[in-house]
């Protein structure tokens, strides 16, 4: 099976379509189960020019098969994984979890392994892979529609953003419905069946041996022709722009659904979810605990002395507060509710003030005689109560 699919057809890598079909019309003609009745290398290598074809005379397919050889095929020629694959692989040769694109990540690197290496049920034999999941192509494994897979994408944010929700427009390129086909798949004209290349037989290798009849075209050798624009996927490659609502009270690791938005499904089935996982920066002035805020809020010694009304930012807006005669540093006042929203719905967090006593930066004549003028003002020892 790890045979080279351009050996098997004779052409080389740079073949045109054209010239793999040749190749291919010939090798058939000249292996075809009818010419060799009985002939067990014969159909076997019928089947080996059949796959070789079906990899080859498909461009995207061929395309991911120049990439990867005999790994697209466990990869199962899907585009998306092999974005995975190829993010997974610059990722752990960069030596570091980043630099994934938009869309591999949404994509879990344990089940694409899974799928690489025999996690798939069964496949004793074949390296997990299902035989009749590529050589019956698309229509091998399941010829039903699938939904399609959920991505996930990154966003960040500042805390004022999380703080107040925000909007985000996002560009990225996901697995989308075919236009040409609008998802089913096939070109809507009748030709050629895809399964059997016409062959009218079963190409499932090992269960009924070449003779069963083909399930596609029950045996006619004519179906409905694959899409040409997406291969009989339904699913085409599409950029788009997408604008997210974020609603405020995320946190880092927070997820957002978008219900749909993720991968469309193949032949017609129901498209896979987005998911936009936030990332709040953190401030350089405010500490979040959960949904409470805390900041540091410094005073001058006469404020705090004397108490004061003093203006303070929030991320609600700017507020006055009654900062109390003779407070100490380190004092905390709440504001209730001036915190984060609640995700969940529930009440607001609360915004925590840490009053910091501020001296002046220089001590000039008069703010040398005010100080001396304060010291007489103490009470005693302030460290008297300073026993360890
Ligand atoms: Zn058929
Ligand atoms: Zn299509």
């Amino acid at each position: 099976m790890a045979d080279d699919y351009y050996q098997i057809l004779g052409v080389d890598r740079t073949a045109s379509a054209e010239d793999v079909k040749k190749a291919y019309r010939k090798l058939a003609r000249k292996y075809h189960p009818d010419v060799n009745p009985g002939n067990k290398a014969a159909e076997d290598k019928f089947k080996q020019v059949s796959s070789a074809f079906e990899v080859l005379s498909d461009p995207k397919k061929r395309k991911l098969y120049d990439e990867f050889g005999p790994d697209a095929e466990k990869i199962g020629f899907d585009e998306k994984k092999a974005e995975a694959y190829r993010a997974y692989k610059s990722a752990a040769s960069s030596g570091g979890a980043g630099g994934i694109p938009f869309g591999a990540e949404g994509f879990d690197l344990g089940d694409l392994f899974s799928d690489l290496f025999g996690g798939r049920g069964g496949g004793a034999g074949f390296g997990g892979v299902d035989p009749n999941d590529f050589m019956g192509g698309r229509r091998g494994r399941s010829a039903g529609p699938e939904r399609g897979e959920d991505l996930a994408a990154r966003v960040q944010l500042s805390l004022a953003e999380a703080v107040s929700g925000t909007e985000r427009t996002l560009s990225l390129s996901r697995p989308g419905r075919c236009s040409a086909c609008s998802g089913r798949g096939d070109s809507g004209r009748m030709g050629t069946c895809p399964t059997c290349s016409g062959t009218g037989r079963a190409r499932r290798a090992g269960l009924f041996g070449g003779n069963a009849v083909c399930p596609n075209c029950q045996g006619t050798g004519r179906a409905l022709e694959a899409c040409p624009q997406c291969g009989g996927s339904g699913i085409k490659e599409e950029s788009t722009r997408l604008t997210v609502k974020i609603p405020a009270g995320v946190q880092t690791g927070s997820k957002v659904r978008l219900a749909g938005q993720g991968a469309a499904g193949s032949r017609g089935g129901p498209p896979g979810d987005l998911y936009i996982e936030t990332e709040v920066a953190d401030h350089p002035l405010v500490r979040r605990e959960g949904d409470d805020l805390h900041i540091d809020l410094p005073v001058t010694v006469p404020e705090a002395l004397l108490g004061a009304d003093v203006r303070v930012p929030t991320f609600q807006g700017e507020v006055t507060v009654k900062v109390p005669p003779g407070s100490q540093s380190g004092r905390r006042m709440r504001l209730k509710g001036r915190g984060v929203p609640s995700l969940k719905g529930g009440s607001p967090g609360d915004l925590y003030l840490h009053l910091q006593v501020k001296v002046p930066e220089e001590a000039t004549d008069e703010a040398r005689a005010a100080a001396e003028a304060l010291s007489r003002a103490y009470r005693g020892d302030v460290r008297r109560e300073l026993t360890l």
